[in-house]
């Protein structure tokens, strides 16, 4: 009888200490805030570290058994992350929901090549205002996980908004100090950042990368360029640019990498503000090479 209290006093010490409030995030730039939100109260895990995309996401068995044993999932809903759609359940944050989040609606396409069953545009996190937005999502949610240090939360929260604001506040002066060129994107991921610092992309190759593109889209940015209206393009990492190559020789255009997940930075605090930035650096590079 002793032994077996013992042994059950054991184990919920034991498993108090090894899973105690596990956080999983599901993608980079929002695991970026959380770990700065939860900084000296826990580390959050990152459940798709190697995912290039939202919108196709795998989760093998191992970061599926992950997320169904972590007492918290933050992600950013089913409009951002359909693919998992799937595993959520009632420990999963749908931080996307926080109604300081800004929507904007799908831009509107000439053609119908590719469609989304969603009428609203999935790249929430590249306007700075709703980082600050999903920042108070997860410090909300994580004050009632970790009730004891939901000050220290609180701090970590405050301290971050004011780097977000900072950042906000730089790269618009840095817009508004310099010319504005035409540009041309392979995707269209950006209407959030170009909302908000005034940007508007003259051609777009594709609305989802994986779904690749269509010949009007190619004819559409060709003419474009043959037009001298776009001083470069924008590409990604995980874009496969064999059209974008054949541009960039046709044209003598320049091919500028953005990296809107910051899939080829290191995963941490720092990765959702040094993608922000480079985005903006990205941009103003293009608009110094110069076409008018
Ligand atoms: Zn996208």
């Amino acid at each position: 009888m002793f032994a077996r209290l013992f042994s059950l006093i054991t184990l919920s010490v034991v498993s108090g200490l090894v899973i105690a409030s596990t956080i999983v995030v599901s993608n980079r730039p929002l695991h970026s805030l959380a770990t700065s939100v939860l900084e000296g109260v826990t580390t959050p895990i990152l459940l798709l570290p190697n995912s290039q995309s939202l919108h196709f996401q795998n989760l093998k068995p191992s970061q599926a058994l992950l997320a169904r044993d972590a007492d918290r999932v933050y992600w950013l809903g089913p409009l951002v992350e359909p693919e998992l759609s799937t595993f959520q359940a009632t420990h999963w944050v749908d931080v996307s929901l926080h109604p300081s989040v800004i929507w904007r609606p799908i831009r509107a396409w000439g053609d119908q090549d590719q469609s989304y069953t969603s009428t609203r545009d999935p790249h929430i996190w590249l306007d700075l205002e709703n980082g600050k937005a999903l920042v108070h999502a997860m410090a909300a949610d994580a004050g009632t996980t970790f009730p004891d240090q939901a000050s220290q939360i609180n701090v970590n929260a405050r301290n971050l908004i004011v780097r977000i604001e900072q950042l906000d506040r730089t790269l618009a002066k840095r817009f508004e100090d310099s010319a504005r060129r035409g540009y041309a994107v392979s995707h269209d991921a950006y209407q959030y950042f170009e909302a908000r610092y005034g940007l508007t992309s003259k051609a777009i190759l594709s609305r989802d990368p994986h779904a690749g593109t269509s010949a009007f889209r190619v004819r559409l940015m060709a003419d474009a360029i043959a037009k001298a209206e776009v001083s470069c393009l924008f590409s990604e990492p995980a874009l496969s640019s064999r059209i974008l190559k054949r541009l960039e020789s046709e044209y003598a255009i320049p091919v500028i990498e953005l990296d809107p997940l910051g899939f080829a930075r290191a995963p941490g605090a720092e990765l959702y503000l040094e993608l922000i930035e480079a985005i903006g650096d990205g941009f103003l590079d293009c608009f110094q090479r110069g076409k008018p």
